[in-house]
């Protein structure tokens, strides 16, 4: 029997079949099912057009038309289902020219990147596996569909993706197809940066990534990754880490001069990664001026301790006890300046015959640090009284 994840997805390709086309389970969760890693998603591929599917199904999201991909939902859930399809040129190295869409499987499965991934697997868990894939993956090799050159010169980011794979696998890279990559690399620079991003965040995430560090080295590659170009020896020192908010941190406190800001610019990072990057640049210096206290802990979020206790790792080989964490944390007064117990309505109304101003927020910002470090109660009669004693002098 297959996974359950499988089973319900299931019930699409088996609607698919009633209508008289075929599908199929492809790509990472096949090769997830065979090598026995947790697949997380599962994608189809059909021989129907998306006109088609439209058609079969009464809801449809067409997220990707021109791809030939829609989401079909069933049953509360969503499921990519995308029409078999081959890929024109590449002449930008960026994306296809142009896509058609073919009824025949073998075709899809031959324009996908490596032989691993290039399995289909029917409702029954019949293998469909014209190009060795599944031998493959029993001796843990990463390679090409077809002529090597002629698949990163379509799309150098192939050239990543292997390495993102060794990491996550720790497969090696066929030797023809590590040649390939040494002699392709330069076209990595044409790739829409953000491409490359998400391969790298999952790359550096992967269990053997100093392995893919290694094929990085051997092949020089280092050379077309924006920021480590610049400083590729710290590739090495890395460890593998689900995100790249402290990468980018790890390399402004190196002091390589390069700021976590310029490389969430340089990998055109969401704000939200851009701001985790910069909250565990202030959070470690924070920890180097005064240690770990009621300000540090209340200052860093709980989403960000994993991250920031791996940066003190990497920077200073020193492991920080998540207990004591936990501990302050705990005994914390307040964890937001929302459960504060005045806001700036209170202060001008207790001090009416100030203009209203930045004086304000700075007050507030003093309170909050003195509640968190337990030298003011959150209580608004002791807040007022504390304030009279320290209202700024008006000028
Ligand atoms: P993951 O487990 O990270 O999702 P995946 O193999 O499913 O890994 P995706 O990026 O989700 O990777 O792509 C799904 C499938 O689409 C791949 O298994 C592969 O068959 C094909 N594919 C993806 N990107 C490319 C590409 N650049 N060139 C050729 N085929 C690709
Ligand atoms: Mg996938």
């Amino acid at each position: 029997m297959l996974p359950s994840i499988f089973q319900k997805a299931a019930n699409i390709i088996s609607i698919l079949e009633e209508n008289h086309f075929e599908a199929y389970f492809v790509g990472g969760c096949v090769r997830d099912y065979i090598t026995g890693r947790p697949i997380h998603d599962v994608d189809i591929a059909s021989s129907a057009l998306p006109s088609e599917i439209q058609e079969i199904f009464p809801k449809v999201i067409p997220v990707g038309l021109e791809h030939g991909t829609v989401i079909v939902r069933y049953e509360q859930e969503s499921f990519e289902v995308t029409t078999y399809r081959t890929e024109g040129e590449y002449s930008d190295h960026r994306r296809p020219d142009e896509v058609h869409f073919v009824r025949d499987i073998k075709e899809d499965l031959k324009r996908r990147d490596f032989t691993m991934n290039a399995i289909a697997m029917d409702m029954n868990g019949k293998i469909l596996d014209p190009f060795g894939g599944k031998q493959a993956i029993a001796s843990g090799r990463i390679q090409t569909v077809g002529n090597a050159v002629d698949r990163f010169e379509e799309d150098a980011l192939r050239i990543i993706r292997a390495l993102r794979f060794c990491s996550q696998l720790g497969f090696t890279i066929e030797e023809n197809t590590k040649q390939a990559m040494q002699r392709c690399g330069a076209l990595i620079d044409y790739l829409a940066v953000e491409r490359l991003t998400v391969e790298l965040e999952k790359m550096v995430a992967g269990t053997y990534f100093k392995r893919a560090v290694d094929d990085i080295f051997e092949l020089a590659l280092y050379h077309y990754l924006p920021i480590f170009k610049a400083e590729p020896s710290l590739l090495k020192e890395l460890e593998p880490v689900s995100s790249l908010a402290p990468v980018f941190a790890f390399v402004e406190l190196k002091n390589t001069g390069i700021t976590a800001a310029a490389c969430t610019k340089a990998y055109k990072c969401s704000n939200q990664l851009k701001q985790q990057a910069n909250n565990l640049v202030d959070a470690y210096h924070l920890y180097k001026k005064s240690g770990i206290d009621a300000w540090f802990v209340y200052q860093l979020p709980k989403e960000q301790w994993d991250d920031f206790v791996y940066l003190v790792k990497q920077i200073d080989q020193h492991t920080i006890d998540r207990q004591e964490l936990y501990f302050i944390r705990e005994k914390l007064p307040i964890l937001s300046k929302k459960e504060l117990c005045v806001n700036g309505h209170d202060i001008m109304e207790w001090f009416p015959e100030r203009p209203k101003g930045k004086w304000i927020k700075d007050i507030l910002d003093k309170i909050e640090y003195h509640i968190v470090i337990s030298k003011l109660a959150n209580e608004k009669s002791k807040i007022k009284e504390w304030i009279q004693w320290n209202l700024p002098a008006q000028s």
